[in-house]
């Protein structure tokens, strides 16, 4: 049995992701940040190249935390790194008391999109489950070939574990338009 050498960048695509880090650097470095984001803002949307959310939204370094993974789904992962944020950023203000004010909001943001990669899984329901942490016979119920449905499914999954203070807000990006809709909360 022979063995692949590893794959590594080549040279060409080395130099050119420098290359792009070098115009960042002629528009100046944003000054020190707060990791708290600014925005006071979450978002979780979908790794798909073509769908990224701080060129959709025009956000700055510090605006928003961002999760990104396949189809931007709820998923235990997930989860878990909202978890460790909240204590990442209690730790940044250990002056807050420890339950916050009504007032203390935060916005979630499901960001989800048209012609999602995550469709074409629709036949992989046993890799599904596993991703979701779910029952294979619910899989059905994550409607990955419905964008308007799964961030439906999403934010009502949310509002039920996240904590009060934060707004859950869904929203569907169109990659043909480029326009971002909010989705309607009660369907
Ligand atoms: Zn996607």
């Amino acid at each position: 049995m022979t063995t692949e050498p590893a794959a590594t960048p080549s040279p060409s695509q080395q130099s050119a992701l420098l290359e792009g880090n070098a115009r960042y650097l002629e528009h100046g470095v944003p000054g020190p940040l707060s990791i708290t984001p600014k925005q006071r803002t979450v978002i979780l949307s979908c790794v798909d190249p073509r769908v990224d959310p701080a060129r959709i939204l025009d956000l700055r370094e510090g605006d928003a935390a961002v999760i990104r993974n396949v189809g931007g789904r709820v998923t235990p992962a997930v989860m878990q790194t909202m978890a460790m944020l909240q204590m990442i950023t209690r730790a940044d203000a250990p002056d807050q008391p420890a339950a916050p004010s009504p007032a203390d909001t935060w916005t979630f943001v499901v960001l989800q999109h048209t012609d999602c990669g995550i469709t074409r899984l629709g036949d992989h329901p046993d890799l599904l489950a596993t991703y979701f942490g779910i029952d294979v016979d619910d899989v059905e119920s994550r409607n990955v070939t419905d964008p308007n449905a799964a961030v439906a499914g999403d934010v009502a999954q949310l509002n039920r574990t996240l904590a009060p203070q934060f707004i859950v807000v869904g929203m569907v990006h169109d990659l043909d338009t480029g326009r971002v809709r909010i989705t309607d909360p009660t369907t």
